[in-house]
């Protein structure tokens, strides 16, 4: 290969300096200076190392400027065909991007130790599983370029069943109670497991290169059958203290919070106009709703996962202008593309 490549840059070159002279006696028949064409540099590419008998070149030797994947991460997985030899060229194509699209974050409902039986013994896993225990370690349960269970059927954009293009995390939490009135009681995370899914989501999401609109909770992708990670999960200040996920622009909001004003927004948003109004902006946010222009108990679960991430203290499933305003706000910085 790099001898092939070695003639290609070389006929490349060759070709470009016999072209020099041409172009020069057309353009400036009467050259008052002449300038030497530099001297042809031999190419040098590093050798490559080998490694149990398939070389493997530890530098990217390809066009780094024309291609953002260019570096591998994790496990580089090779086929090991018999009687042949797959060479490890590190000349990276143009056309692939990664496969983990989203970062998913949830809450187990266990403790420690169910949540890690329940994780590596049943049906259900994760990547990772943030445990509870107030040291500085974090599980990894499946390998990153596996598939974990954890969304099960799920949807987001254009997105369908999202365990094939994401990584997941489960934090030990043990979700809610519910009070003598029947209201959720939704439990607190501990300091020391917000910090540590904080810097595990940067790195995940700085390396795949996931963007802020693909970093969700399960309640977002599944918001008909799930409640987690739930309000209390501090959205803002992932994005605030470690620029992680969406949020939207507080003055953007107040501003669409203004125009609300004397419209008696309560009122008019039961409208059918309105309603497909709010459940179209939903839907182009991301959410699995189609616009009926009535409230259901389905499309209401969908605005509570809005509200359980985006306007934590009311999530009653009901839209109120402070929601209408986040909504647009969002709506407006995340664009679909
Ligand atoms: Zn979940």
């Amino acid at each position: 290969m790099r001898k092939i490549l070695y003639i290609i840059g070389l006929s490349i070159f060759v070709s470009c300096a016999s072209q020099q002279p041409t172009k020069n006696t057309t353009t400036n028949p009467k050259p008052t200076t002449v300038t030497t064409a530099p001297k042809p540099t031999t190419p040098t590419y590093p050798k490559p190392i080998t490694i149990q008998g398939v070389e493997f070149y530890t530098t990217n030797i390809a066009d780094i400027t024309k291609n953002d994947n260019t570096v591998s991460y994790g496990s580089i997985v090779s086929a090991k065909p018999a009687g042949y030899k797959v060479v490890k060229t590190y000349f990276p194509a143009i056309g692939q991007n990664f496969r983990q699209k989203y970062l998913i974050l949830h809450y187990t409902a266990l403790d420690d130790d169910k949540s890690l039986m329940v994780l590596t013994q049943q049906s259900v896993s994760s990547h990772y599983l943030v445990n509870n225990l107030g040291n500085n370690e974090i599980y990894q349960l499946v390998d990153e370029n596996k598939r974990a269970y954890h969304a099960g059927n799920s949807s987001w954009r254009s997105d369908k069943m999202l365990n094939d293009t994401s990584i997941g995390i489960e934090i030990v939490n043990n979700g809610y109670t519910t009070d003598s009135i029947g209201n959720r009681v939704f439990v607190a995370f501990e300091e020391a497991q917000i910090k540590k899914v904080a810097a595990l989501a940067k790195d995940i999401v700085t390396r795949y290169n996931i963007p802020p609109t693909n970093v969700l909770a399960h309640s977002d992708i599944a918001p008909l059958r799930k409640q987690d990670p739930g309000p209390l999960f501090p959205w803002k200040r992932l994005y605030e203290q470690y620029q992680i996920g969406m949020w939207y622009d507080e003055v953007v909001k107040q501003n669409f919070m203004s125009q609300l004003v004397n419209t008696n927004f309560e009122i008019n948003s039961n409208t059918s106009t309105m309603i497909i109004k709010i459940q179209a902006a939903l839907n182009q946010l991301g959410y699995d709703i189609s616009p009926s222009g009535t409230w259901d108990t389905n499309n209401r679960k969908v605005v509570e996962a809005f509200q359980f991430h985006f306007r934590p203290e009311k999530f009653d499933g009901i839209v109120d202008a402070e929601t209408w305003a986040i909504l647009q706000a969002l709506n407006q910085k995340y664009p679909l593309k």
